[in-house]
């Protein structure tokens, strides 16, 4: 095919391109540099040059598209599997986060809880590497096993994926009974199904339970899949659910040494509606300062939503045995414990937790995905603890080939 005749929207087959998206997708020389893959001509310089751009010529051959644009005749190729997957209105959403292309899970999606990697197929695997990372992506959850039960294993694990990100409460905090607790999770309380840090800005994004110790009896973790509560509250009361996406609520942490605070919606959505998280904790939100006039609605939203995250069977409740360490997204998946008592003998339950950020999460499965299970997982720089770090070797290649 060869036609000429200028367009500012070119029709090809079923692809619909308008003339400016195609200029700014160009990967040429000029557009991208070819070395980096980085843009060199941004969507905003291609809208204040080009407003009224259009395509002078076409020509399809060996699977490329090749187009002339009005008015400089710059000219740009783009492999038509490539248009296929990313025209306009095809594509997968770069980056998305939210709701939609997630697995919204309740009990009965996860008889046997989440899923379960061995840590030795973990570090040798690719393959086993995806697929549990794949899950705290997909499911917001994973259990690797057999993780040695040493403390600061923990920070081992997280540096597989990401960095450790540090707080007020260390590069990695210990979760067992204390004698002067400086937090409810420091004592043998039951914890309601929360996330971690809504009182942080940004909030963990990834965080890491590992378990060197389990109690005698009680202790057991329970996790529920916020975004499933949160589709759920806007079936049953959509009134409630708009009110928690609207109203920003005031969450504080008050330490011996510390003071966090942040304001934030307990549900948060995208441009286009769908749910990209979830802050849920009872102890960390502050008495509502709306006015008196939005007072009683958000009560009311927060009952309401309160009580969809009790339903029994949205809750998961695996117990995890010395070894097991769970990974999930704080941002969506919340996560609590049954109570338990000190144990007279001494021990008792001990976990230990950090914190990674997600982008380094996805971007370790992006990796992954992309180098397929050729992908070699090399030491890096060995950690503080000696143990060798799985890292892909390849060097980043540009974002886009065609
Ligand atoms: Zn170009």
């Amino acid at each position: 095919m060869n036609s000429a005749g200028s367009v500012t929207v070119l029709e090809l087959g079923d692809l619909t391109l308008p003339a400016l998206w195609l200029r700014d997708a160009c990967g040429c020389d000029q557009c991208r540099h070819p070395g980096t893959g980085q843009r060199l001509v941004g969507s905003a310089r291609v809208a204040r040059l080009f407003p009224d751009t259009a395509v002078t010529r076409h020509e399809v051959a060996d699977g490329r598209l090749t187009v002339v644009f009005a008015p400089d005749g710059h000219r740009s190729t783009f492999d038509l599997d490539w248009l296929a997957r990313n025209a306009p209105g095809r594509a997968a959403r770069t980056a998305d986060q939210s709701e939609r292309g997630r697995v919204l899970w309740t009990s009965t999606d996860l008889p046997a809880g989440p899923p379960r990697v061995a840590w030795d197929a973990y570090l040798r695997s690719p393959v086993a590497m995806a697929t549990a990372l794949g899950a705290v992506s997909a499911l917001g959850v994973a259990i690797l096993t057999e993780v040695p039960a040493r403390p600061g294993m923990v920070l081992t694990v997280a540096r597989t994926f990401g960095f450790v990100r540090e707080t007020n409460y260390g590069a990695l905090f210990d979760v067992r009974i204390e004698p002067n607790p400086t937090h409810l999770a420091y004592t043998g309380a039951e914890l309601a199904p929360h996330t971690d840090n809504p009182y942080r800005d940004p909030v963990p994004t990834v965080q890491l339970l590992h378990c060197l110790r389990t109690a005698g009896e009680g202790g057991d973790s329970v996790l529920v899949d916020g975004f499933a509560a949160a589709s759920r509250l806007r079936d049953v009361d959509p009134a409630a659910f708009e009110t928690l996406t609207r109203v920003w609520l005031p969450f504080r942490y008050d330490g011996p040494m510390t003071i966090l605070t942040a304001r934030a919606p307990l549900i948060t959505l995208d441009d286009e509606g769908a749910v990209t998280q979830v802050r849920w904790n009872d102890r960390a939100l502050q008495p509502p300062d709306v006015g008196p006039d939005r007072m009683a609605e958000v009560y009311r939203a927060l009952a309401a939503f309160a009580a969809v995250l009790e339903a029994p069977d949205l809750a998961v409740s695996p117990r995890l045995a010395p070894g097991d360490c769970l990974i999930f997204d704080n941002t969506r998946v919340l996560h609590g414990r049954t109570a338990f008592q000190p144990d007279p003998a001494g021990g008792g339950r001990h976990l230990q937790g950090g914190y990674v950020d997600m982008d380094g999460l996805r971007g370790t499965l992006d990796l992954l995905r992309r180098d397929g299970g050729g992908a070699r997982l090399v030491p890096t720089a060995p950690p503080p603890s000696g143990v060798p770090v799985a890292r892909t070797a390849r060097a980043a290649a540009p974002a886009v080939a065609r």
